[in-house]
């Protein structure tokens, strides 16, 4: 168990203290980062502290269906004077909510990421974790709060979206008993499987037909990528939310050890996915251009055209592979 009695306790000072709670998470939240900021709502809203749940983005599609959902907010109706930051690795990555949240005077961070930088006035990280919501869960236990169905819903599908359903390397005996424990607790695993897993909008499957459509190979195959331009987005009728998943697909072929999804959403905006098998590191190549993340899924923006991000990114993944 990653959190002590004695963290837990200067949790619940913190949150005892504050009179509102802003909850912030990164932009382009996934199911560990809106289930994770649900799951503290519901906690707080126990505890009878007023919050609010703020992101850059709000939920995508596939996770409208979270318990309380409809409470993030692109921004605060009030101030507060305290902000809890789930999921989250770097201040760059809370996007448009960055300014509210500077305005709060105390600062708690919980996350699972290697931390690029160390915010917060408390700081509960723990990187061999599966999943913020995995911290959570502990530090519920040991704030003797109680799991509600709701509350263990939100952190079953923060558990299972980032074990991608226990397949992952980071599914942990812990993560398996935690999640059973959620499920006993009325956590809703067949809705998460449902919804996260079993549902796509139409505009999500035109664009994965032009993801393997336009994949490039090179290096005897190990590496793939493909690259979707802006047109491909409006051709679909698609947006940023609906590449979910497309990286995971280029790394499905059996040969591929690495796979990129580099993106033009908006004209202007362009975004890699990397995604990766084994010991390939690609979050050292995302930092090589300004993003980060985990060894097997990294990410980083590029302020170029597509083209030159993708020459740019496919040239330093060569160089790695090509090494490894
Ligand atoms: P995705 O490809 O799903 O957007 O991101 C995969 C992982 O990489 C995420 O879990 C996130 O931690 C990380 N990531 C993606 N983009 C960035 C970025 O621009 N900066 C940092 N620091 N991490 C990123
Ligand atoms: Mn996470």
């Amino acid at each position: 168990m990653s959190v002590t009695p004695g963290i837990a306790k200067d949790f619940l000072r913190e949150v005892e203290a504050a009179d509102r709670i802003y909850i912030g998470t990164h932009l382009n939240p996934d199911g560990d980062a809106i289930g994770s900021a649900l799951a503290v709502a519901l906690f707080l809203d126990a505890l009878g502290r007023p919050n609010e749940v703020l992101c850059n983005d709000l939920p995508p599609y596939n996770l409208r269906f979270l318990p309380s959902v409809d409470r993030v907010r692109l921004a605060p109706e009030g101030p507060a004077s305290l902000a809890i930051l789930v999921d989250l690795d770097s201040s760059s990555r809370l996007g448009k909510i960055r300014p509210f949240v500077e305005t709060c005077p105390r600062m708690i961070v919980i996350d699972h990421h290697v931390p690029h930088e160390a915010p917060g006035d408390l700081r509960i990280v723990d990187t061999a974790s599966p999943a913020t919501a995995a911290i959570l869960y502990d530090l519920f236990k040991a704030s003797l709060a109680e799991i509600t169905p709701d509350i263990a819903t939100c952190l079953l599908a923060g558990i299972i979206t980032d074990t991608g359903s226990f397949r992952f390397s980071n599914t942990t005996p812990h993560s398996l008993t935690i999640s059973a424990d959620l499920l006993a607790r009325g956590g809703n695993i067949v809705r998460i499987g449902e919804e996260v897993f079993q549902k796509k909008q139409l505009p999500a499957v035109r664009l994965l037909g032009r993801c393997i459509a336009k994949m490039k190979l090179a290096l005897g195959d190990r590496l793939a990528w493909s690259a979707l331009s802006h047109r491909d987005f409006e051709e679909s009728g698609a947006t940023e939310e609906h590449t979910e998943g497309l990286a995971n697909e280029l790394l499905s072929v059996d040969t591929v050890q690495v796979a990129a999804l580099i993106r033009e959403p908006l004209p202007g905006k362009v975004r890699a996915s990397l995604r990766s098998r084994g010991d390939f590191d690609v979050a050292s190549v995302a930092r090589q251009f300004g993003g980060g993340g985990h060894k097997n899924a990294a990410g980083c923006t590029f302020d170029t055209s597509l083209e030159e991000a993708e020459r740019a990114l496919v040239s330093a993944l060569e160089s790695c592979l090509a090494s490894s």
